[in-house]
């Protein structure tokens, strides 16, 4: 599928925490403006609305702009930076890593730091490590000298990281795949869909998923769709010593999600996802989570509620600085989703609604 690979890379180097997600907004919009028409919420998520054949149903796509991130909450007298969490980190994968903070006066590369093992007790190195632990070292020896690059409290920050390809062909190495890769795969289903399909189709980038699926409410509001795909780069479960149930292997297929603790997807939807995903050889993976949530919770209750199916492009080492993805289950993914556009007209969705089971 061409130009997928490039677009996932741009996508996911773009600098968009929660609450700051204009650059990875900017990307997005001019990905698609030649191919939808664009409107936004008034918390800074973009629609691109793509007509087929009918103004109904409407098929709303849902991907999120943010990654987690951190923000300054002030610099103290030695010249280090404390910060808060935006969205969920797991603070021992912080330590040692390189953080990109944007101040007024432009960006700047920093290290988490935390005490020095050569300084810790015997105690302190065995309890686990906390966000207030850890600090972002610029290299500056004062207040002054960190102040003096601009950098205040409410500074976003994220990992300084660029994507690469892996030695293992179609595997990418970098940030924010949660949930770039289901940026990109909305994006390409924009450029590949003609005006043949059964409905309108609403492509969304939702702002602050990673800060309580803020941008998804929103969005809903404003489209008030008909039935809803979330595209999420979902946590990979193939690590080692994973268990013997695995479902959400890299390379293994977009994952159809069934259930997290956040939402029990409509049934009917799920049999025909992996209906279509049968019919047209695709590959795929059924979900039962025990944990996460995503945008999906959030849509599905909107007004008398959104018949809503998650498909899941696995990422591993989600909410860490370097995630691992596979292009052909991005790609695989846009396919099931341009499958399941076409067969959604107004009488398979009516059939959803009211028999969800
Ligand atoms: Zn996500």
């Amino acid at each position: 599928m061409s130009g997928l690979k490039e677009t996932v890379i741009e996508l996911a180097n773009a600098f968009g925490p929660s609450g700051f997600e204009a650059e990875v907004r900017e990307v997005f919009r001019k990905m698609v403006a030649d191919c939808a028409e664009i409107t936004h919420d008034n918390l800074g998520s973009i629609i691109a609305a793509h007509q087929g054949k009918a103004t109904a149903p409407k098929i709303l796509l849902a991907a999120h702009l943010d990654e987690v991130g951190l923000m300054v909450r002030g610099i103290t007298p030695g010249g280090y930076l404390k910060a808060v969490p935006l969205g969920s980190w797991w603070p021992p994968s912080l330590l040692a890593q390189r953080m990109l903070i944007r101040s007024k006066k432009g960006d700047y590369t920093g290290v988490i730091g935390a005490k020095p093992p050569h300084y810790l007790k015997a105690e302190e190195r065995d309890r686990s490590l906390k966000l207030t632990d850890l600090y972002i070292d610029v290299g500056a020896r004062s207040h002054d000298e960190a102040a003096a690059l601009g950098i205040e409290a409410g500074d976003p920050v994220v990992p300084a990281v660029k994507a690469e390809p892996l030695g293992i062909e179609g595997n990418l190495l970098g940030k924010a795949f949660d949930d770039r890769a289901g940026c990109a795969a909305i994006v390409q289903v924009l450029r590949e869909l003609d005006n043949s399909h059964p409905n309108r189709v609403f492509g969304a980038g939702t702002v602050q998923e990673e800060n309580g699926l803020k941008g998804a409410a929103t969005v809903a509001a404003v489209v008030a769709p008909d039935l809803c795909l979330v595209l999420e780069g979902a946590p990979a479960d193939d690590f080692p010593d994973a268990g013997s149930i695995i479902q959400g292997k890299l390379g293994g297929g977009p994952q159809i999600r069934f259930f997290d603790p956040t939402l029990i997807a409509n049934r009917a939807l799920v049999r025909l996802a992996i209906a279509t995903a049968r019919e047209m050889g695709i590959p795929y993976q059924l979900a039962v989570r025990e944990g996460g949530g995503t945008d999906g919770k959030e849509i599905q209750q909107f007004a008398a509620g959104v018949p809503t199916v998650v498909i899941g492009i696995p990422v591993r080492y989600a909410h860490s600085h370097h995630c691992i993805m596979n292009l052909n289950d991005l790609e695989a993914a846009v396919k099931l989703v341009l499958g399941l556009i076409k067969v959604l007209d107004q009488e398979t969705v009516d059939r959803l609604k009211s028999n969800p089971w």
